[in-house]
């Protein structure tokens, strides 16, 4: 334990807001010395991480990215205190421009408010996640939202007017642990069920769950979805999700011109921000950056020795030690299975396309889609092989999150076949992706480094020389 109760006013999220009004009113450009002067005001743990994001490398887009998230949670906050307005706690595999497309609604996304609490808080998510534990709620929950949800348990935070479980059928761990808050502190529930089959069925059956869920929200909101208004959001989101695949290009150049940290960005902006202007101009900013370093071949290590697709998702307690750690070494995170987030166009041109749109968009969502379908191990391997090849990855890592017993259960399975189907090595790691007190640092970085190092550069290495014999054969040497 660490320690620590939840009093009023220490919420995650009313921590979060505290921090998010200073950030606001940072310069979106920061010099070395003002760097200086404001880590040395932060706590020992924000300080690591705000270390990482201000790195000259990306120091102005990582601001950008701030402010975004920043305008995010104030608005939600306001949101919430508004009477015309309803502010919906979503989890981190739901769309949130199906909430923007109402006027009144707001979209508050609980893995966010996780990760952001862990990340920037002094002390983490340890006090939330423990007061949940306290509760008795079983360990095997996922810490992506016990965290933020164990802080509104303890009664002393930021509550939201409702929330939407998008899990079952996909994650039995996500939806049980939002259905004990909505039941214990009596905020009213909005269930989206995928169904299992996949297929013009599951499809069509789906779409059927998903206007009966909007018809729920239009009542719960009072506001019965303005087709005009729909179409400035989804227009909106047409625009992010071109930007989406210029930068997912850019990630094919070797070394890569994608600083490592871009990752999080990209589903911290798809996660938030997907149907506001601000999600348009973080990924132009991303893409910006990304050309700029193509151009003038800037790359932080003296060669890539590691292009590494993450199956799963990756860590978030330490962003200095893992996503900056990497990138210095010349381990590139090309993208993770929230960041291959592969969104779509939308057809705008009525109502009734919108909708089958956004019930589409819900469908294919990252984590819903691998492990909402049919077989959980074809698909995933399916969608990562075809990212591997894509994007020339020479190795492939899991994170073993300790919560998610569904990838945890088929790895194996999948670790075989993408080896076969791909020919690259996948290392498999173990920990919480939230927590650090499970697998610390030090012991991941030995961990890949030592893959790095005795598996893929070997690798490397024969297929350079077996290459060289082939070629040796060729001339008949
Ligand atoms: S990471 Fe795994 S356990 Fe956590 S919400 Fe996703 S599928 Fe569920």
């Amino acid at each position: 334990m660490s320690g620590h109760a939840v009093r009023p006013g220490e919420g995650l999220f009313d921590r979060i807001s505290n921090l998010v009004r200073v950030i606001l009113r940072v310069k979106d450009d920061l010099s070395d010395e003002e760097v200086e002067g404001l880590l040395r005001a932060l706590p020992a743990d924000t300080r690591r991480n705000i270390e990482a994001l201000l790195n000259p490398r990306f120091r102005r887009e990582s601001i950008l990215f701030m402010k975004m998230i920043g305008r995010w949670v104030v608005e939600g906050e306001e949101a919430a205190r508004d009477p015309r307005r309803r502010t919906i706690l979503v989890p981190f595999n739901f769309p949130p421009e199906v909430i923007y497309v109402f006027r009144r609604g707001f979209p508050l996304t609980c893995e966010v408010l996780t990760t952001l609490g862990v990340s920037m808080l002094e002390g983490q998510g340890e006090r939330y996640w423990d007061y949940a534990m306290g509760l008795g709620v079983p360990d095997f929950l996922c810490s992506s939202s016990t965290i933020e949800l164990g802080s509104i348990l303890s009664g002393c935070d930021f509550k939201p007017q409702a929330l939407v479980q998008s899990a079952p059928g996909a994650c039995d761990a996500n939806s049980k642990i939002h259905e004990l808050v909505s039941h214990l502190m009596e905020v009213p529930q909005f269930i989206l069920e995928k169904p299992t089959e996949g297929g013009a069925r599951g499809k069509e059956l789906h779409r059927r769950y998903f206007r009966r869920f909007i018809s729920q929200l239009e009542g719960f909101i009072g506001e019965e979805l303005d087709e005009g208004h729909m179409r400035e959001v989804l227009e909106a989101a047409n625009a992010a999700t071109d930007l989406y695949y210029d930068f997912y290009e850019l990630h094919k150049a070797s070394p890569c011109p994608v600083p490592n940290i871009f990752s999080l960005f990209t589903y911290g902006t798809r996660f938030t921000s997907w149907g506001r202007p601000d999600a348009v101009e973080m990924m132009r900013a991303m893409v910006e950056r990304s050309r700029r370093r193509l151009e003038a071949g800037d790359y932080p290590a003296e060669r890539e020795v590691a292009r590494c697709v993450w199956l799963y998702i990756g860590y978030y307690f330490d962003f200095l030690g893992f996503f900056n750690w990497m990138e210095e070494r010349g381990i590139t995170y090309l993208n993770d299975v929230l960041s291959l987030c592969q969104p779509m166009r939308y057809d705008t041109s009525s109502k009734q396309s919108m909708l089958d749109g956004l019930a589409e968009a819900v469908f294919e969502y990252p984590m819903t889609r691998q492990m909402g379908a049919d077989s959980m191990s074809a698909l995933w391997v399916e969608d990562m092989s075809r990212f591997i090849r894509d994007m020339g990855a020479n190795c492939a890592v899991y994170s073993g999150h300790h919560a998610c017993k569904q990838t945890q259960s088929v790895i194996g399975q999948v670790r075989g076949e993408i080896n076969r189907l791909t020919g690259v090595p996948v290392l498999c790691l173990s920990g919480d992706s939230w927590i650090r007190r499970m697998t610390p640092t030090s012991v991941l970085q030995e961990e890949l480094t030592s893959f790095v190092d005795h598996v893929v550069s070997k690798k490397g290495k024969r297929g350079r020389r077996s290459e060289q014999e082939k070629t040796r054969q060729r001339q008949g040497g």
